[in-house]
């Protein structure tokens, strides 16, 4: 019989009960060290006091209005974003692949308002992921995520990654824009080189595109600076974010050039949810700890410090593992042996992380992770490598 909640997932024979910073109690009454956050969402950790004190208190005041309403939460949000990014103006909306398909239209949009109605094509690249809604699997263009999904979106061009000159190629007089992960994500963890974002800002103004930048994983602080692109010294058109900005409470941004969100007049755009005061006291908090002085130097300084754990885990057990990919809390390591039974294994020591394309296992810790913390899941994941090393042997 078909289970009454949809089996579209794989999941674990495991719930949790309670969770506490970096670690998580299970049903099982085990403890589990979190290195996935709920997939680089729980960027506070859990119950964080702030984050637990902000939500109780705005669910008991007023959780939603609708934007028919002023919500100076939303507002309150909007201009601290605004201050620490290149966009003037932000939308508010509930997930990352709406943040996306916000990303896409305000591209399309002022292509059309600028007298360029034909500009509304959006190059993507392969082993790109931006979401699962109808446009978005077509922006993402990976076939699994499209079989029988059809028929596609129109409008989404496919070029390799991290490769300019095809990305020169690919635009005609039909290109808007592009969307790209400065480090993509789940297809495991492949950084954007600094001079492929440089060169793609530099088509971008040659030609009169838009840069849309897909920050959803990579955003938020989690690679030690608010976004990630922001090593590259580039400053985007469009930016979405998702995943951590909400700490586990579900919201979603766009954040914008004035040039392209003065063209989303009333009318033109909407969701009921988006910005709600809860989930924008949920923003707010959260960016009350991230944008703490000292904080994002914490979150660099931490997530090189487990760069160079993980460069000695290779080194130590090159049969296992072949290569650390990723910037500050956002890591991979390409693993010898299959990504999976590798994950179940860290799970069997109790350290949760999250297997990624390319047989890569993501390591995204809460952005409140502490060098000792790294050290800690450093020393399960070599726990985990020997216990399959040993079973590989025992069934040999
Ligand atoms: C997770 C993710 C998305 C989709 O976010 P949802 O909230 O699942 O819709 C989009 N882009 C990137 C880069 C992501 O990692």
């Amino acid at each position: 019989m078909i289970p009454t909640v949809m089996p579209n997932y794989k999941r674990f024979d495991l719930a949790f009960e309670h969770g506490e910073g970096l670690w998580l109690t299970g049903t099982d009454g085990r403890r589990y060290l979190d290195f996935g956050a709920g997939i680089a969402v729980t960027s506070l950790g859990h119950s964080h006091p702030q984050l637990v004190k902000a939500i109780t208190e705005q669910a008991g005041r007023v959780m939603h209005v609708s934007n028919l309403y002023q919500v100076p939460q939303a507002q309150a949000l909007a201009d601290r974003l605004v201050a620490h990014s290149a966009a003037d103006s932000v939308l508010f909306c509930n997930s990352g692949a709406e943040a996306n398909e916000g990303l896409v239209k305000l591209i399309r949009r002022a292509q059309y308002k600028n007298g360029h109605p034909e500009r509304n094509r959006i190059i993507c690249f392969e082993h790109a992921f931006h979401g699962r809604t109808l446009a978005m699997i077509s922006a993402t263009g990976n076939p699994a995520y499209l079989e029988g999904f059809g028929p596609t979106v129109e409008g989404f061009d496919h070029v390799p990654f991290n490769d300019l000159d095809a990305v020169k190629a690919a635009i005609t007089p039909q290109t808007a824009g592009i969307l790209v992960e400065p480090i993509q994500g789940e297809s495991g963890i492949r950084p954007a080189t600094p001079e492929f974002l440089q060169g793609l800002r530099t088509l971008c103004d040659e030609y009169g595109l838009y840069l849309g930048i897909d920050e959803v994983q990579s955003g938020m602080g989690r690679t030690g600076t608010l976004f990630a692109h922001e090593h590259a010294g580039i400053a985007p058109d469009v930016i979405s974010a998702a995943k951590g900005i909400g700490g586990g409470f579900p919201l979603g941004a766009v954040l914008a050039r004035e040039e392209l969100a003065k063209h989303l007049t009333p009318g033109t755009h909407g969701t009921t949810y988006g910005g709600n005061p809860l989930a924008c006291a949920a923003g707010l908090a959260v960016t009350d700890v991230l944008l703490a002085p000292g904080m994002l130097e914490q979150i660099a300084r931490v997530g090189h410090a487990f760069g160079t754990m993980l460069d000695a885990l290779v080194a130590e057990m090159p049969e296992i593992f072949d290569e650390v990919r990723g910037v500050g809390l956002m890591r991979g390591l390409h693993c010898r042996v299959p990504v999976g039974s590798l994950v179940s294994a860290a799970l069997g020591e109790g350290l949760l992380a999250v297997a990624a394309g390319d047989n890569v296992m993501r390591l995204m810790p809460p952005l409140i992770a502490t060098e000792e913390d790294c050290q800690e899941a450093c020393t399960r994941l070599q726990r985990a490598a020997h216990a399959l090393t040993n079973n590989q042997e025992k069934n040999a």
